[in-house]
Formats: C-alpha cells, sequence, structure tokens
C-alpha cells in the first residue's frame, strides 16, 4: 500500500496534534517575527528530494529547526499588525476533518454534503449577522464560502458584468465599464478591473467626505453622472465596511441609494469588520446591505476561522452561474440538470473545491454563537482601553477614529505633531525589534501611522497593556533622544 497504514496514521496524527498543541502552548514565548535574512530557509535546505523516505519525525525536526524559527506568528498574543488571521483550534480540528474526508465540492453531486453544510451554514450566518433574509437561499439569494475577499470582489464584479451586459459572456468588455471606489478601498478591486479585462482606467476614484475617509454619496452620483453623460457604463460600486487602512467605514445605505439609481450593482466589501454584526450592539456594520447585491465578510480574519473562509452572499442566486456556468460533458449529470440543486463550482473562479464549511462549522459548534460574540466584544472592548490611554496621554494622539477593534495611533513629540513622521516610525519599529509584539503602519492624509488591530485569538487584557508600557517607555526615550539632540 502506497499510503499509510490507518493504524499508523493514528500514531503519527497524535504526534502531529501533539506538536501544534505545543506550539500554541509556547507562542506567547517566541518572537512575534522572524529575524531572518532572505534566502536563509532555502539555505538551510537540501536542493534535491529525498530519494528514500525519511518519517515524521525527521520532518518534525526540520520544522522546529528551519520553519519555526523563519515563521511570523500571526497566532501570537502580540500579533496586532495588518488585521488578525485567527486559526483557532476549533477551526483546525474541522479542517482536519474536511482533509480527512478528502472530497471535491466542486458540483452538488460530486459529494452532496459538502454543498449542502455550506448552504445550511451560510443561510444561518446571515441570520447570525442579521442580512437581509433576501440573502439567504429560502430568500432567493444565497451564501458561498471563497477562498478570500478578493476572489469574492472578483466574482461580484463579473456577476455585475454580466448583469449590466447580456452579452458580456459572448463579448467580453468594451472599454466603457467603470467600477467606484475610495482611495481607501482594498487593492483587490484594482487587481479584479485588471484581472477582469477593464484596465485600471476602469477603477473611478471616488472623492471621501470632507474631513473624514469615507466615501462621499455627493461625490459618487456626481462621478456616476458624468460617466454616464460621457457615454461610459457604471458596472459595480464598491462601499467598504472597515477600510484595510484605518477601519473606515462608507456609507453603505447612502451609497447604494446612489447607485441603484442606475441599476449599477453594489458589492460591499466588509472583510474584516462584517462579522462584528454577529454581536446585536455592532449590527450597525450591516445597515443598509438589504439595498446591496453581495456582501463579504471573512470568517479567516477575525471570526476565529483558519485560512481559507470568506463569507459571500448574493440577492440573486443565479447571479454568479449566470455568469461563470460553463458545462463540458464530463460534468453533465441529473441533480445539475433537475435545477434542484447549488453547484458551488459557477459561484468561483475554479472548478476544484474544498469542504471549507466544516471548519467554520467546528468553530460555531465548539462556541456557540455565543462563544463568537464573547470573542469580538472582548476585542473592542481592549482596543476601547487602549483607545481611552491614547486619548489621556499627551505623547500619543488618534490618527483616525478608532474602529471597533483598530486604533489607529501617531507619536506627539515636545515640539509638536511629529512633523517629519520620524518619531512615530522610531517607536513602531523599536516595539517590533522587542520581538514580543508586532505592528503594521499606514499612511493617512500623507501622514505615517501605527495601526493597533486587536484580534488575534491569544491576545487578552494583559497583552493589550504590555503593548500600551511598550509603546510608551519608546515613545518616552524617543523624546529623550530628541532633547539631547
Ligand atoms: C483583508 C481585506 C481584504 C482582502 O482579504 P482576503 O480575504 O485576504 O483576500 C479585502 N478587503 C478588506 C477591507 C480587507 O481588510
Amino acid at each position: 500500500m502506497t499510503d499509510l497504514d490507518p493504524d499508523e496514521f493514528r500514531r503519527l496524527g497524535h504526534a502531529v496534534v501533539d506538536w501544534i498543541a505545543g506550539y500554541r502552548a509556547g507562542l506567547g514565548d517566541l518572537p512575534v517575527r522572524p529575524e531572518v535574512e532572505p534566502g536563509w530557509v532555502r539555505a538551510q535546505l537540501p536542493a534535491a528530494l529525498p530519494e528514500e523516505p525519511g518519517g515524521l519525525e525527521a520532518l518534525l525536526g526540520e520544522v522546529d529547526r528551519v520553519v519555526v524559527p523563519a515563521s511570523t506568528h500571526w497566532q501570537h498574543p502580540g500579533f496586532f499588525g495588518y488585521f488578525p488571521a485567527n486559526a483557532s483550534l476549533h477551526s483546525l480540528l474541522g479542517d482536519m476533518l474536511s482533509g480527512g474526508l478528502g472530497v471535491q465540492g466542486m458540483l452538488w453531486s460530486t459529494s452532496p454534503a459538502a454543498t449542502e453544510v455550506e448552504q445550511v451554514l451560510l443561510d444561518g450566518f446571515a441570520d447570525a449577522l442579521g442580512l437581509d433574509p433576501a440573502f439567504t437561499f429560502a430568500g432567493g439569494g444565497g451564501g458561498s464560502i471563497q477562498d478570500s475577499a478578493s476572489s469574492a470582489a472578483l466574482v461580484a464584479l463579473l456577476a455585475a458584468l454580466h448583469r449590466g451586459s447580456p452579452d458580456w459572456r459572448e463579448s467580453g468588455v468594451d472599454g466603457t465599464e467603470r467600477v467606484y471606489v475610495t482611495a481607501e478601498t482594498h487593492s483587490s478591486l484594482a487587481k479584479a478591473v485588471r484581472v477582469a479585462g477593464l484596465g485600471a482606467k476602469a477603477l473611478r476614484v471616488v472623492d471621501p467626505a470632507p474631513g473624514s475617509l469615507a466615501m462621499s454619496p455627493t461625490a459618487l452620483a456626481a462621478a456616476m453622472k458624468a460617466d454616464i453623460a460621457a457615454g461610459l457604463r457604471p458596472v459595480l460600486v464598491c462601499p467598504t465596511v472597515g477600510t484595510t487602512g484605518t477601519g473606515a467605514i462608507d456609507p453603505v445605505r447612502e451609497v447604494a441609494t446612489v447607485a441603484r439609481e442606475h441599476g449599477t450593482w453594489v458589492h460591499v466589501d466588509a472583510a474584516w469588520a462584517g462579522v462584528a454584526a454577529v454581536c446585536p450592539e455592532f449590527r450597525w456594520v450591516v445597515d443598509g446591505t438589504e439595498l446591496v447585491d453581495s456582501f463579504c465578510t471573512d470568517a479567516h480574519k477575525w471570526l476565529l476561522t483558519a485560512f481559507d473562509a470568506s463569507l459571500l452572499w448574493v440577492r440573486d442566486a443565479d447571479a454568479l452561474p449566470g455568469a461563470l456556468s460553463i458545462t463540458p460533458e464530463y460534468l453533465r449529470n441529473a441533480a445539475s440538470e433537475s435545477g434542484a440543486v447549488v453547484d458551488y463550482r459557477d459561484w468561483q473562479v475554479p472548478l476544484g473545491r474544498r469542504f471549507r464549511a466544516l471548519k467554520l462549522w467546528a468553530v460555531v459548534q465548539g462556541l456557540g454563537l455565543r462563544g463568537l460574540r464573547e470573542h469580538v466584544r472582548g476585542h473592542v472592548a481592549l482596543a476601547a482601553d487602549l483607545t481611552e490611554w491614547v486619548r489621556e496621554d499627551p505623547a500619543f494622539e488618534l490618527a483616525a477614529p478608532p474602529s471597533l477593534a483598530l486604533v489607529c495611533l501617531r507619536v506627539v513629540t515636545g515640539r509638536g505633531a511629529d512633523a517629519d513622521d520620524s518619531a512615530t516610525r522610531t517607536v513602531l519599529e523599536r516595539v517590533n525589534a522587542s520581538g514580543t509584539a508586532l505592528l503594521t503602519h499606514t499612511v493617512v492624509d500623507g501622514r505615517y501611522v501605527i495601526r493597533v488591530a486587536i484580534g488575534s485569538v491569544a491576545t487578552g487584557p494583559e497583552h493589550v497593556g504590555a503593548l500600551w508600557a511598550q509603546l510608551r517607555s519608546a515613545a518616552e526615550d524617543v523624546e529623550g533622544g530628541n532633547r539631547c539632540a
């Protein structure tokens, strides 16, 4: 037999689970970010693949020797960079089941459970997040688990192109298509217009409302009107709920109202923030989504589910298959032809598809919606504490309105607002060099800004407290240095 004997798998599988458990238990003691030079990993490993088997123990040895020291530990309690990529142990259990089954869920008929469990979970989450029932299968729409919010935006754009022009599938694009975003919109939209063949010229960057980072509905209305007058065709408007830079929130209701006047598809990108709607007090993040065509939020960022699990709902269950379905003879089957089933291959670009719903199911099963709410609430409360500390400390200022569990801050020096950004940069570099926390930055109005994204599975009050102490002490050192200079 080529494969492992199931009993041997049982033994080795336990060893792998033990390894993961040990890794997670000791994670807080590792530096968050590796200290390796480019090429170090490659230099550690033999160039040729082994001719003879080496066994799992040897592999785990290499993971300890090479992989761990060269990894950024995204599950570390001191990880405050980018957005979190929660890979809860609950979700790993579901992921293991999915790999164990090893099914392909491209068609209903290739594994009915892979499709229908996903349908049940997405309908359930639509309800748990307070989405319009029109986004459920019962309501004529439906949800799917995409590999990423980037893919979700791409397929939403393809559905929008199809709806906007019945011969798009035949003739492709004609160069008049326009897509409306803001300067804060995630780069995946800029990528999607290129992938879809529209070119960067299709991207219309709408101005923010004065004094804010959020899309101005007035500016959107003017841009759409001017484009239509010039013979161009608005195909998609993409408001963001929780931008990647600062967590800014576009006014979905007003934006959708403008877009609908022209029949333009509205896709809401709530990749990071959308899951907060699981808490009734944060339901406002889905306000206005009853007016939009598609809505996306990542379970793989803040909602405890190991990458990849991006949840995408569409109001019209036929929209994605209409744009994407192509059926070669070898995929024909009675179930698909009956029209009674969903074939998720028609909701995405690739054909093949993992049984991703199992890891999401394992998370809800393990924690209940109550546990998910506590997780989100806990991080928002920690961000509120940090916000208070920043407000009260003359050495810091908020660089953008705090948004859920994201706090953007800058250093204020004795000489004023850190005019050349150098103090803010240095503070970030010092914190990151310590190895106990990882921060990333953005630029707001041309100014360098530290982002503190609270949300790692393991992050608790003690870690945010320790980060604040580090930020303060770094700021004091920088200020001391300035005085001496
Ligand atoms: C992270 C992020 C994305 C991209 O998410 P992926 O799932 O990694 O593709 C898109 N939009 C926003 C607002 C994000 O924060």
